[in-house]
């Protein structure tokens, strides 16, 4: 038996009456066979929910199989309220999306717990979404550069852009579509620390562009878009 900590990702059906749960975990993604998950009052019904925040005993070598288990912590609220459920599934495809590259997953793992939790509880739960974007970004290798042109060391009449990865200056002239609040912002939730959790002041206009900023980025950089992406739109109208 093998003891696993994990938040639950996604969740397929398999056969006739199992599931297989993808699960987040300080290593890395981890997929778990659970039998008889379908039936009516299966006792594992709750550990298959996506947000569970379960541990569970496993067996078997290739395919794991679950023997037991309990949910530590389930994130009830995201699901209840519909703009942030989609925003949730966002993040947990991104997560699921990214999780076999080499990067710190137990730092991610830690950080993601984190953020669920204030997504459950705060009203501007996109800020939070954005804040793990963009933290993932430095772990994957592709953080936009921020202090300084990206060209040269200036740091004076910076603007944004996508394709260079980063500030540019005038002489290097690039001419930013994004207005510097929503830079700011973007600034702020970047290098924000959570253990000292800060107010984060901002312009409701801002999400928004935020939000097609992190977009563009990580289709030009990482070629990726959520398919929760869309339902986000389709709820919020951007
Ligand atoms: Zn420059």
């Amino acid at each position: 038996m093998e003891l696993i900590e994990g938040i639950v990702l996604k969740q397929i059906n398999y056969k006739e009456s199992s599931k297989i749960i993808y699960l987040y975990t300080s290593h890395g993604k981890v997929s778990v066979l659970v039998h008889g998950s379908n039936k009516l009052k299966s006792p594992y019904l709750n550990l298959v929910r996506v947000f569970s925040h379960v541990r569970l005993f496993v067996s078997g070598k290739d395919l794991k199989t679950l023997r037991e288990g309990e949910v530590l912590n389930y994130f009830s609220s995201i699901p209840e309220d519909l703009n942030r459920y989609a925003y949730g599934l966002h993040l947990l495809e991104t997560v699921y999306n990214f999780s076999n590259h080499n990067h710190d997953h137990e730092k991610l793992y830690l950080f993601l717990l984190k953020i669920l939790s204030l997504i459950s509880i705060s009203d501007n739960f996109e800020l939070y979404v954005m804040m793990f974007e963009l933290k993932l970004l430095y772990l994957l290798g592709v953080q936009p550069l921020l202090k300084h042109c990206v060209f040269c060391e200036n740091t004076k009449t910076l603007s944004f852009s996508i394709k260079d990865g980063g500030m540019v200056c005038e002489n290097h002239g690039s001419y930013s579509e994004y207005k510097v609040s929503a830079i700011e912002l973007m600034i702020k939730l970047y290098y924000y620390d959570l253990s000292l959790g800060e107010k984060i002041d901002f312009h409701a206009e801002d999400i928004v562009s935020l939000r097609l900023l992190i977009d563009s980025y990580y289709e030009y950089h990482l070629n990726y878009k959520s398919k929760s992406r869309q339902m986000i739109k389709e709820l919020m109208a951007y």
